[in-house]
């Protein structure tokens, strides 16, 4: 979705945001229904690993690492099950809005869904703040806080090292 201002080549080489320590567990995507119906319809893929939730009228569903790490090191990073070689393994359509805006967040400020800019990666982070904020303006400000709106459960709680962009 930003690819206007994040380079694939760039996460290539990074690939940060697709694995997962302790402290950022948090991080891990929630998968809309459309999402998990396509992953179920997938031959390819293991839907058994996704968590699902039914809540106020939506179903939902993420995965939980957190029995898979190996060693108590903090900094260890267990890597998403839908991560293959060559990147995310997962179509369009199976995959989560989470992923597709990041390093964009949909957070809770005051009572108001804002849009945040994670501050670990590092290509987004290179840029200006008001570089990011202007592409965002410009071509996605909307669209994102209208899916936010029609799926609340994917709207984070705020945290005060995310800039409001
Ligand atoms: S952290 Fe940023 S640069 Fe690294 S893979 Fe994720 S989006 Fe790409
Ligand atoms: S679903 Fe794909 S893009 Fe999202 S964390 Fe997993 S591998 Fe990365």
């Amino acid at each position: 979705m930003l690819s206007g201002i994040l380079k694939k080549e760039d996460c290539a080489s990074c690939r940060f945001c697709c694995s997962f320590r302790r402290t950022s567990l948090w991080e891990t995507p929630i998968f809309t229904e459309e999402n998990i119906t396509a992953i179920e319809a997938d031959n390819r893929l293991n839907s058994e690993v996704l968590n699902i939730v039914e809540k106020d009228g939506f179903k939902f569903a993420s995965y939980d690492l957190g029995n898979d790490y190996k060693t108590q090191d903090s900094f260890e990073e267990v890597p998403c099950p839908y991560l293959g070689e060559n990147g995310c393994t997962l179509s369009s359509e199976e995959k989560p809005w989470d992923c597709k805006i990041w390093p964009l967040r949909v957070m809770k400020k005051d009572q108001e869904p804002v849009i945040a800019l994670t501050p670990t990666c590092p290509t987004i982070n290179s840029l200006s703040i008001e570089t990011v904020r202007q592409y965002v303006n410009d071509d996605l400000r909307n669209d994102i806080l209208d899916y936010a709106k029609d799926h609340p459960y994917l709207i984070k709680k705020y945290r005060q090292d995310y800039p409001v962009i």
